[in-house]
């Protein structure tokens, strides 16, 4: 039997969703979402760790993978001695990681990546737009700038869209991104329901058939 948690991974530009639908999902008995920007935003900034990220987030950087990977393998392994987050129960739902090549690769020995739920938008400026919001309603930093928010595209187009082909093109499901909340959920749920009734036994709902 595999040890390897059992992952989805969402997928997509920034601005894409990614976060929204997460945090949808994570609600749903069965799921459990972890975004990885999340867990470096909660980090106290006058860590050291805190401190890496700052520097690196408010200039649009990826954190280096040794750290990244190391800060989210501790994170989850805590989060499992906590039972907050129960391996043989739940779905893990990715968002934010893998953002690179040698990321998808450091993750393989604790991940199982079951399907990819790849949100598109052809409509650059929309998500440009939706960050911009995003900045001023959250109080966010490294989207507050233009320039910062280019630099995370540049970022995102570059290493991390090349991700995708690392894994299996059978795997990754590709969801359009425009439409409102709700039917965007709708569409992500279609993928990912059936790869959750058919990894785990819902003791609370139908006896699979
Ligand atoms: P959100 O999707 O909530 O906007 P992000 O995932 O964009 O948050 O994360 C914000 C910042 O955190 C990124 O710009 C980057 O500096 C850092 N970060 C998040 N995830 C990673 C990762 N997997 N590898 C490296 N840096 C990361």
């Amino acid at each position: 039997m595999s040890t390897r948690y059992q992952t989805i991974l969402l997928f997509g530009a920034p601005g894409a969703g990614k976060g929204t639908q997460g945090k949808i999902l994570g609600q749903i008995p069965g799921f459990y979402h972890l975004s990885c920007g999340e867990v470096f935003r909660t980090l106290d900034i006058n860590s050291k760790l805190g401190r890496v990220f700052q520097e690196y987030s408010s200039r649009g950087e990826l954190v280096p993978d040794d750290v990244t990977i190391q800060m989210w393998s501790e994170n989850m392994h805590a989060r499992t001695v906590l039972s907050e987050y129960k391996p043989l129960v739940d779905l893990l739902v990715l968002d934010g990681i893998p953002r690179n090549v040698t990321q998808a690769k450091l993750l393989d020995k604790y991940i199982r990546v079951l399907e990819i739920v790849h949100l598109v938008c052809p409509d650059k400026e929309a998500m440009i737009q939706r960050l911009r919001r995003r900045a001023l309603k959250e109080n966010r930093v490294d989207d507050a700038k233009e320039e910062v928010i280019r630099r995370r595209w540049e970022v995102y187009e570059k290493e991390t869209a090349p991700v995708l082909a690392f894994y299996d093109s059978k795997i990754v499901r590709t969801v359009n991104a425009m439409g409102s909340p709700a039917s965007v959920l709708q569409h992500i749920l279609e993928v990912v329901v059936p790869v959750q009734e058919s990894h785990f036994r819902n003791p609370l709902g139908a006896v699979p058939v």
